[in-house]
């Protein structure tokens, strides 16, 4: 009788101890997942044309809280009500690591830079800004405090003398204006830090981006933006390039995608550290007029360039994109015919 109650009070005990260790098992298997799903992000420039769409795609993934988002002025009201906000100088670097630290964040998206037109108002400015911005971030990633960055590049990284269709990934690259040679300058930098300290920086070379919901930053392909607007309220627009300057160009909710699925990618993946190609489509002023023409037959367009001209004629007219798709597998889905249609309708219900 003893003997039968203790041996059913060792199998009691070995029951509860293997169901301790599945216990212990599992918590451990949730934390690793957590921390490899849900790691804390904070977004520098945040409330800019890229960063607003960002955020709203990094919480839908990640969840409100995980995703701070950062500027160093106030966004609109809604967007700052719609989740963590913190105000921060990208040029300080105490205050990205006070934010980073008190939150425990462990990538960072860094947005905030001049762009391409704006620079060219203010050069010195504008490679301090792109300059500093990247070593803090940079520097905050060599010292252990934050894991993964991303920080996007662009086409203004080539030159006059790159091949203009289907630039290479490895080609010449002599940019002529000071916004592409901060972001050739970052580009050798992050590759720099990736080989030295084992930085994990993840970098795309964005073309020029057309999205609805917010407006562009001061850069040069802001017409294909916005004509679009200009098509609904006057039915005209005077674009400030030629109309046979061709540009590569993505829609938003494709660079949007192509951002997170490369931050996403297994770090193997991952073959260039200093800045993937990216396209998806390329069109000239005409060609988008003629695009808008099919839904709004009596719009009309004439053409007045100025000193952006000259920076678009220093860019490539189409991009080869064939390592990111072989690396971390990009393939995008919005041609000019399917944007046009999707600017049109949003930006229709927009003003209605
Ligand atoms: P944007 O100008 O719309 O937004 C930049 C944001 O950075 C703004 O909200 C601004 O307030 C903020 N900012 C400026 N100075 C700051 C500072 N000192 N501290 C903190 N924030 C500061 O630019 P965007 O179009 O969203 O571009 C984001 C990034 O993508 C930039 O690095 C840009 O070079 C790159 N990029 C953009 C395009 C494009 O077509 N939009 C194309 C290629 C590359």
């Amino acid at each position: 009788m003893s003997k039968g109650y203790k041996s059913q009070s060792f199998k009691k005990m070995l029951h509860q101890c293997v169901w301790r260790v599945k216990f212990i098992i599992l918590k451990h298997y949730i934390c690793a997942v957590k921390t490899t799903i849900m790691a804390k992000i904070l977004i520098i420039g945040a409330c800019g044309q890229i960063g607003t769409e960002l955020t709203k795609k990094l919480r839908d993934v990640y969840g409100t809280n995980e995703v701070i988002a950062s500027d160093i002025r106030k966004g609109e009201p809604e967007f700052v009500a719609s989740g963590p906000f913190e105000v921060i100088n990208a040029l300080d670097f105490n205050q990205i690591e006070t934010v980073i630290e008190k939150n425990g964040v462990e990538d960072v998206y860094l947005m905030a830079a001049l762009l391409s037109a704006t620079a060219e108002k203010n050069p010195a400015f504008a490679w301090d800004l792109n300059m500093n911005s990247l070593f803090h971030v940079l520097n905050l990633a060599k010292a252990g405090k934050i894991k993964k960055i991303f920080w996007p590049s662009s086409i203004a990284v080539f030159g006059p003398t790159t091949p203009k269709q289907n630039t290479p990934q490895y080609t010449v690259m002599e940019p002529s204006t000071v916004y592409g040679i901060s972001k050739q300058s970052g580009e050798r930098w992050a590759e720099y830090y990736h080989n030295i300290y084992g930085v994990d920086i993840r970098s795309i070379r964005y073309p020029g981006l057309i999205s609805w919901s917010t407006l562009p930053g001061g850069g040069t392909t802001d017409y294909a933006v916005d004509i679009y607007h200009k098509a609904l309220s006057d039915g005209t627009y005077t674009c400030f390039l030629s109309e046979e300057t061709r540009l590569p160009m993505m829609y938003m909710d494709d660079a949007i995608r192509a951002t997170v699925e490369i931050m996403q990618a297994p770090a193997e993946n991952i073959k260039i550290r200093s800045s993937y190609n990216l396209s998806a489509m390329d069109f000239t002023p005409k060609e988008i007029a003629e695009a808008i023409k099919k839904e709004i037959p009596d719009f009309t367009i004439d053409y007045t360039p100025d000193f952006r001209q000259k920076i678009a004629d220093s860019w490539p007219q189409s991009i080869d994109d064939s390592s990111a798709r072989q690396d971390w597998g990009w393939k995008h889905d919005f041609d000019l015919t399917s944007m046009t249609a999707d600017m049109l309708e949003h930006l229709s219900a927009k003003v209605e």
